[in-house]
Formats: C-alpha cells, structure tokens, sequence
C-alpha cells in the first residue's frame, strides 16, 4: 500500500471573496476521482471574509468577568464568547464547544498566517463551505472526490498540537473495526478509526503552521470516498456520554 500527499502549489495570499475551488484546480495538477482535497479554514474563513480588528468588539460584562479571571483582553473574551455555544473552561484559557459543534481553544479564533493586525474565526458552518468547495472542484474537473476543512489544535494530555477535521464532505469519518477479527481471529468490539483526523494530521505535515504557504493538499490512495450525507458533527460525542466534558462542566460549579 502506498500514500500519496501532495501540495497544491502556487496558491496565493488569499482575499475575501477569492474562489478557492477555482485557484486549486488551476494549480493542483491532475485530481482524480477519489481523490481527497484536505483545505486550512484559515483559507476558508479568508475567503468568506471572516476576519476582524480586536478594536471593533465592544466586550459585556461576562466577557469583562472573564477577562479579568484569565488575563486575556475582553475585547478578545468577547469574539470568543460570540463564536461559541458552551463554555468548558474559562481560566487559565478558554475552552468552548463553537458555533458548530467543534470543542478547542478560544473558538479557534487566531491571529497567525492572517496579516494585518486581525484575527481570524472559524467557518461556520464548515460541512457547507466543505460541500460548496467541493462541488465546485467536481464540476470543474468531473471527478468525484472528498474534501475535509482542518484546523490545528492542541489535545487533552498530551504536548504538541496537530492538526484535525473541523468540515468535511463525500467522506466518511470513520473506519468501523468493530465486527472484524484481528490477527489472531479475535472479534474487536469497539475500534473505531477517525480517518478524517488522522487525514488532517497527515496533511498538515505538508501543510506546517507557519509561511509555508501550502493550505491546500491532496491525498491519493485511500477509499473512504462516499456520496452519502456525512457531517463532521459525526465525529462530535454527546455531553452526557463524554466524561471529560462533565468533568470540565463540574469543575465550573
Ligand atoms: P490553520 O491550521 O487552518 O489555522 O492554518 P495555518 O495558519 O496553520 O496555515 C496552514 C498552511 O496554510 C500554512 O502552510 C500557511 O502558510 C498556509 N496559508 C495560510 N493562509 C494562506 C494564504 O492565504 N495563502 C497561502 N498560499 N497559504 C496560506
Ligand atoms: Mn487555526
Ligand atoms: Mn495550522
């Protein structure tokens, strides 16, 4: 088996408004069917024209509350608390569930590889940016093909940040082990791989976080390509059956 990852090229600092389907089909080379097209949000938010200037955010009183107990300017509290639709941690960071279900630091909401003093958030809606971007590049070229939206987080236990899926579209997240047997015969009975993430790790390898300029990868040579309705939502656990987040929830009280 081999696995082939390979930067879209050429891609330019990107504007609001660009078309993004239209820049990577122009400097992807070949996309074959199957292929899978792993995108930076901060590329996706760029375009959609999601950034802002810390100035223009007037900060309430929680956010003010907030920013007093975790040292961060409330006008930046404020953003976070707009991006978001639950708060896991207030100090000595903050940890939120966004707009779209996707738990991380300050609602993703960031500051590198953006320029001229603002900040960026995340799409919201990222399963549709996912789906517009590609269906555009499958119009374009006439190919069936998957693309999955990253961005890069940090982890529970663990140094280091890597990259995961935050959108996605004709992909299925997980790769279901549990019925099949292992080496040795045995049935497993909860292995579930999330493909998508591991995916979004490999591509950012490629990708790096700084001025690399390579917001675009393709991934050739997997089959997890499906046309049914997918949603990184899948990917989501529930509250009540996450012990982390009643954990962090507990802890607030
Ligand atoms: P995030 O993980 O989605 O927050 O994105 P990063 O800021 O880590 O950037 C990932 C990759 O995309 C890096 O190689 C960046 O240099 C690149 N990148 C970010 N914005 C642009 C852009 O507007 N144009 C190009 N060509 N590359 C970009
Ligand atoms: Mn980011
Ligand atoms: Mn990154």
């Amino acid at each position: 088996m081999a696995l082939i990852l390979k930067a879209v090229e050429n891609i330019p600092l990107i504007q609001k408004g660009d078309d993004l389907a239209e820049l990577i089909c122009k400097n992807a080379g070949d996309i074959l069917d199957n292929d899978i097209l792993v995108i930076a949000s901060t590329i996706v938010s760029k375009a959609a024209g999601l950034t802002f200037l810390e100035e223009d955010i007037i900060p309430g009183a929680e956010a003010k509350r907030i920013a007093a107990i975790n040292g961060k300017d409330p006008r930046f509290v404020q953003a976070v608390l707009d991006e978001s639709v639950d708060v896991l941690t207030e100090a000595p960071f903050m940890l939120v569930r966004n707009k779209s279900g996707h738990i991380c630091i300050n609602a993703g909401i960031d500051s590198s590889n953006v320029g001229g003093g603002r900040l960026l958030k995340l799409p919201d809606r990222p399963d549709l940016s996912a789906a517009e971007i590609g269906q555009a590049v499958e119009k374009k070229t006439g190919k069936k093909i998957s693309v999955i939206i990253t961005d890069t987080n940090g982890r529970a236990f663990k140094n280091g940040q890597t990259n995961v899926a935050i959108g996605l579209y004709n992909i299925k997240p997980i790769r279901r082990w549990v019925g099949e047997e292992d080496l040795y015969g045995k049935v497993l009975e909860i292995s579930e791989e999330a493909v998508v993430d591991e995916i979004a790790g490999a591509a950012n390898l490629i990708m790096g976080e700084g001025g690399d300029g390579y917001p675009a990868v393709i991934v050739r040579g997997l089959d997890f390509y499906t046309n049914e309705d997918v949603s990184i939502t899948d990917l989501y656990r529930d509250e009540e059956k996450d012990l982390i987040i009643r954990g962090l929830l507990e802890l607030k009280r």
